[in-house]
């Protein structure tokens, strides 16, 4: 159950991060309703993000407000919207807040950051989400998040090609019946 609950993830953290929100039929679905949710997804991450020994109010709080913002944005973004002022703020808020600096990992290619001043993990955890979101909304077109609107997806990814439509094959092909549906019984009703 769980598996199936997060089977998306593994794409940039900060689109993981926007996607804990997901599209069931024409409903937005909230996936992060506890801390428990949160520690979860945590888990799931737990390779390339840090993840603080306990998760309880004190980080679920601040985390919802980044991942509330960044989805906003993220969708702004993918529509090719002006950014939002207010979530905008907020993102800046916190990079300002959990100041970070890039530094060189060992494969070219990777970014890594460390906190300014030595802090906890959950500081750590909000200050690289916020660095990577702030990363990929301010890069080249190609690299920004996209919004796949295939029937039972409506998740965010990135694009891989210019003008590519769907964030996986198996959408495009859903996509494609349901277009081929919609023209089929058009014709058979007109
Ligand atoms: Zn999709």
């Amino acid at each position: 159950m769980a598996v199936d609950r997060w089977s998306w993830l593994g794409d940039h953290p900060a689109i993981d991060l926007a996607n804990t929100v997901r599209r069931r039929g024409m409903q937005y679905v909230d996936l992060l309703a506890t801390p428990d949710d949160l520690a979860e997804w945590l888990d799931h991450e737990a390779d390339r993000l840090p993840r603080p020994e306990t998760v309880g109010n004190d980080l679920f709080g601040p985390f919802l407000e980044l991942r509330d913002a960044t989805l906003e944005l993220m969708r702004a973004a993918a529509a090719g919207r002006r950014l939002p002022a207010r979530s905008r703020h907020k993102l800046n808020e916190f990079a300002l807040r959990y100041p970070v600096v890039l530094t060189l990992a060992a494969t070219a290619g990777t970014r890594t950051y460390r906190m300014l001043e030595a802090d906890d993990d959950a500081a750590q955890l909000l200050a690289e989400l916020t660095a990577v979101t702030i990363d990929l909304l301010s890069s080249p077109d190609l690299e920004r998040p996209a919004l796949c609107d295939a029937p039972g997806c409506g998740q965010l990814y990135r694009r891989g090609r210019p003008n590519q439509e769907w964030c996986n094959p198996h959408c495009g092909a859903r996509a494609r019946s349901e277009r081929h549906y919609l023209r089929t019984q058009g014709r058979a009703q007109g």
